[in-house]
């Protein structure tokens, strides 16, 4: 009969330990395959090539390594690459390498589809199938360093959560995924160079400022008006503005880290004074910078991007209140990587 084996990497470095003690052989052959599973990113106990033929046959016969792998790998005509990725069960979570003069980002899924259900966004018409895994997490941050490497000669240099799913829905992989990506038995990269967006889960805001993370938070707001941000994300109905708001002023008091709004303008929704007037408001309550992003067309006619006047109007009334506003471009639209776009349309 066959015994559905269990993923070696849910195991800690301390249960990996006592492992093979309590299969006779050292603790220290545990900090040996975990070195190989986790920082050398070995996909399968054959790569294990310091461990004994033996010892790899007698972890084959107890685990799998459920890695994941990339499927297909599309090149945008502004450098941008997407990942579609292939998970052991078979279903498919997209990642993307932003590069740019002097960085390349990845843009990781953290849900196989999502949980939320914003209007303009083509991954919640997904739903959500499934969590994934703090290894299928990490795995799409090592595949995009490599080819980080291969296209761009350097290293990954920022990891925004950006991609499909909403991360605070997934709070425990997440978490776990960040703690091997920063430490240094994983990739050691500094927390200050990762962001966690958040459609805006007041509890969980409220619980990461509690475990003291040392990330980035960005919060994908969209309006300051609980009228037009319910209708445009319902979910928001449960978490209005100003519960939102206190989760944010907690998570500044406690880590004195300012909050990134992300803000898209549609014409007819929120391209209006009291919109603008909204938002300049909102954010005096809350040490923030804005960003301003593109709106990407998912085949919606709802939803259109405001005109640049409007957007200026933006950008006006924003400085002219003391707040740090930016324009982000688009990247990466002409293969679907592009915020809101993460559909796997190829798949
Ligand atoms: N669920 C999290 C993580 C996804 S981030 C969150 O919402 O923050 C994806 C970002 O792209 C969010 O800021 C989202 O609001 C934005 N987005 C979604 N659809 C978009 C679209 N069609 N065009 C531009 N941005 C979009």
């Amino acid at each position: 009969m066959q015994i559905d084996k269990k993923d070696i990497r849910a195991l800690s470095k301390i249960q990996l330990r006592d492992f093979f003690v309590a299969n006779g052989d050292k603790s220290f052959r545990g900090n040996q395959v975990y070195e190989w599973l986790w920082s050398k990113g070995a996909h399968s106990f054959e790569d294990m090539t310091n461990v004994s033929k033996a010892t790899r046959e007698m972890l084959e016969n107890n685990f799998v390594i459920n890695h994941i792998k990339v499927d297909t790998m599309q090149r945008s005509e502004d450098g941008t690459v997407k990942n579609a990725v292939r998970l052991h069960d078979g279903l498919v979570v997209e990642s993307v390498l932003i590069p740019t003069n002097t960085r390349t980002t990845a843009c990781v899924s953290s849900q196989v589809g999502c949980s939320l259900d914003c209007n303009f966004c083509a991954t919640a018409r997904l739903k959500r199938m499934r969590n994934l895994e703090p290894a299928e997490i990490y795995d799409q941050v090592i595949a995009i360093d490599k080819e980080s490497r291969l296209y761009y000669n350097h290293p990954l240099s920022n990891i925004v959560f950006m991609g499909m799913g909403e991360p605070l829905m997934n709070y425990n992989n997440v978490m776990k995924a960040i703690e091997m990506i920063t430490s240094n038995e994983g990739l050691g990269m500094s927390p200050k160079r990762i962001t966690v967006s958040t459609s805006g889960v007041p509890k969980m805001i409220k619980k990461l400022a509690d475990d003291d993370v040392k990330f980035n938070l960005a919060v994908s707001l969209h309006s300051a008006i609980d009228e037009i941000r319910s209708r445009i994300m319902p979910f928001s109905e449960s978490f209005p503005l100003a519960e939102l708001r206190e989760s944010l002023e907690y998570w500044y008091k406690k880590t004195k880290s300012k909050i990134s709004f992300e803000y898209v303008v549609w014409k007819g929704i929120n391209d209006d004074k009291a919109s603008i007037d909204a938002l300049v408001k909102y954010c005096k309550y809350v040490p923030c910078k804005v960003n301003l992003i593109e709106y990407n067309p998912i085949d919606d006619g709802e939803f259109q991007q405001a005109s640049q006047e409007s957007i200026n109007e933006y950008i006006k009334a924003l400085e002219a209140a003391g707040i740090v506003v930016k324009v982000r471009r688009s990247r990466g639209k002409d293969i679907d990587a592009a915020c809101g776009q993460l559909a796997n349309k190829e798949a």
